[in-house]
Formats: structure tokens, sequence, C-alpha cells
């Protein structure tokens, strides 16, 4: 009996060392794993920034912080960039992405070229969401040698009129997905009636795209960080974090480049810690789309 503790509790310790071990390691090269640790049966993290904002001044320093920061957590982070933000800040992209190109921690997805609403009742024609696509994707192309496979559905209620109920809520938008898939696109939002897109993960082969995987989003930082709509925008996001943990249900945080750099209360991504390193304590795996993405018995 003692001896099985003791050799339970050398196992322990050996294993801890070794962790230790690898993390220094890992700080002192700045470099991270090769692999995310693996996802499947958990309930997922899934930390992303629309990566939007144009100005290269109002944004200096964001990606330096972004890159620091992440890895020194070890927090996997989508990276869902915006063709004209990529344009416009054309340096601050390309430097980035030779800093984390062969990084897991860091997936770069698309955000659309100018913002364009897809999957509302208005909204513009799909030759026009499709051309606005081409632009973006070509630009990722053209900086970053890679399309991009995943995009984040743009907030444009304002001028397009409501959101519908999901991709198969209408022909145009049977259409739109369509026009994603014949671009390549493998991951985005999930987007179908009677699912609920804050908290699964899906599959689209009921309209034809059993190779496109749909993921949960929601707690956009616009609403809890930005406007403060929820007081505290800390004790808020725990309160959720918490909420969705005791359901056992996945937890999608959508940030924003220049929320996380302009709207909180610091320049140092601390509310980007606080908030992740509560959710590791609630037993939750940070991980990236693309992860997810691999992972297909997580979705298809
Ligand atoms: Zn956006």
């Amino acid at each position: 009996m003692n001896k099985n503790i003791n050799r339970r509790h050398f196992i322990k310790t050996i294993a801890a060392g070794a962790a230790a071990l690898t993390f220094s390691c890992d700080l002192r090269k700045q470099t991270s794993v090769t692999e995310l640790d693996p996802i499947i049966g958990k309930k997922l993290f899934l930390l992303r920034y629309d990566t939007e904002h144009e100005s290269p001044e109002k944004m200096a320093g964001f990606f330096e912080k972004a890159i620091e920061v992440h890895r020194k957590h070890q927090i996997p982070a989508t990276f869902f960039c915006k063709g004209r933000a990529i344009e416009k800040r054309k340096n601050q992209f390309a430097a980035f992405y030779q800093e984390i190109k062969n990084d897991p921690l860091f997936d770069i997805q698309d955000h659309s070229y100018s913002h364009i609403g897809i999957g509302y009742a208005k909204g513009k024609d799909v030759p026009t969401l499709k051309a606005d696509y081409e632009k973006s994707f070509a630009l990722h192309e053209q900086l970053f040698g890679a399309r991009p496979i995943g995009i984040s559905i743009c907030g444009t209620r304002g001028k397009d009129g409501p959101k519908l109920s999901g991709f198969d809520a209408t022909e145009k938008s049977r259409a739109e997905l369509d026009m994603l898939a014949s671009l390549g696109v493998r991951m985005v939002n999930s987007f179908l009636t009677g699912f609920d897109e804050t908290k699964v993960f899906l599959n689209y082969s009921s309209l034809g795209h059993p190779e496109i995987m749909g993921f949960p989003s929601a707690y956009s930082d616009t609403s809890w960080l930005h406007r403060r709509k929820f007081g505290d925008p800390i004790k808020y996001i725990f309160s959720q974090c918490e909420k969705r943990a005791q359901a056992n249900e996945h937890m999608p945080l959508m940030l924003h480049d220049w929320a996380a750099w302009t709207r909180a209360d610091d320049k140092e991504l601390t509310h980007v810690i606080k908030i992740t390193d509560f959710a590791r304590k609630l037993g939750y795996q940070l991980t990236t789309h693309v992860a997810c993405l691999k992972q297909k018995a997580l979705w298809a």
C-alpha cells in the first residue's frame, strides 16, 4: 500500500517536474510546442480576434504584445483578418505572420475584405459578396503565401437588416454558403436553423457541404468590453465561464483587435490573461479553430 502511494507520488512529481522544465524551456526560447493538446472529449475555450482595425498608428504594438502574451501564457488564438486591414497595416501583418507562421498557438483566417455581411435578410448579392471575399483571400495569399480556409461572419445588422436563422433559411443564404465552399472555405460560424450558434460545432452536410465545419461564436467584446453593457467586464465574463462550465458547454470568446488594444484598462492584454487563466481553472481546454477542424470527431 505504502509502496503504491510512494510510487504514485513519485510519478506525479516526475511528471510535474517534466512539465515545469518544458514550460521554462518554452519561455526561454520564446517558441511554443509543436502541437496543441488533444481536444476530443474536452470542453473547449475558443478564443478569437476579429482583426479588422485599419489604422497602423492606433494599432501600433498590438501584434508584438499579442505574440508576447499568448506565447508566455500559452494561449492559443485564431486571428480572423479583414482584407482591408491587411492592406492598410501591411507591414504590421507581414511582421506578425513571419513571427507566428510555424507556431500552432496562432491560427490565421479571414474576415472578408470590407466587413461585408453574409447571412442577413438584405445584404449584397452573391457575386458582390464573392468578389469581396476573393479580394481578401488574394491579399492573404500575397502577404502570407497561403489562402485562408476559415472565415468569421461579420456583424452588419445595422445596414443589412435582420440576421437570418441560418444558411438554410433562404435561397440566397444557401447560395452564400455554396459561394464560400467554392472559395475553399472549410470553417465558418455554426449557422443553421434550430442549432444554438453560441454553443455547438456542426457540419453543413444538410446543405450539401459535409466538408465544412461550423464553430460556436459568442461573447463579443464589443458588448462586454467596448460598451460595458454588463458592468465590470471581467466579472461578467467570469460569470459566463462558470455558467458554461457547470453545464459542460464549450465557451467561445469573440475579441476584436481594436477593442483589446484600445478599450481595455491597459495595453498588456491583462484581461485576456485573467480570463484564460480562469477558464483553465474551470477545466477548459484552450485551442484554435483550425485545430478543431482537424479533429473531425468534434464536428463531422
Ligand atoms: Zn468584424
